[in-house]
């Protein structure tokens, strides 16, 4: 769509408009309150928006991306310290639920700081080849071993089982 037909450039608000975009309001806010289409505002805000603006918007997703990136490392700190905690106590069922949680953080880690590709099979084998990952699950089965039936749960879960 050109410029010309577009419903925010033609709209007698567009700076105010761009403005509200580069401000981090989301497609379907500024399509509300300009009373605009949610695809109308996708498009401009691809096409349309000037490139210092666009600046301004990068940089505002780039640092909400880094608190995210922050919140989560921390979790995968407890996740981690609660894993070490209940395998040395002995508790196999808690360091499989701590493990669980361990992957999802990691695959999400990954996917943020683009270390994953979004296609599943892909992404399946970058989260089993990444070192932490790799640490962890080998010392989950380590700590398994004295309990067969959990060992072999938790192989399964984590896609290492022998066939
Ligand atoms: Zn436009």
């Amino acid at each position: 769509m050109s410029e010309g037909r577009c419903k925010v450039c033609t709209h007698a608000q567009r700076g105010l408009i761009d403005q509200d975009i580069a401000g981090g309001m989301n497609n379907s806010q500024t399509a509300e309150k300009w009373g605009l289409s949610r695809d109308s505002v996708r498009r401009h805000r691809i096409a349309h928006l000037s490139p210092a603006l666009k600046g301004v918007l990068t940089r505002r997703e780039s640092a909400g991306a880094v608190r995210a990136l922050d919140r989560l490392e921390d979790l995968h700190v407890k996740a981690s310290a609660i894993l070490d905690a209940a395998m040395e106590d002995g508790k196999p069922s808690l360091s499989l639920a701590a493990i669980r949680e361990l992957k999802g953080l990691t695959e999400l880690l990954a996917r943020i700081t683009g270390e994953l590709d979004e296609r599943p099979q892909v992404q399946v084998l970058n989260v089993v080849s990444d070192p932490a990952w790799v640490e962890a699950r080998t010392r989950l089965l380590a700590a398994l071993r004295p309990y067969p039936e959990a060992a072999q749960a938790a192989a399964l879960a984590l896609g290492v089982a022998d066939e």
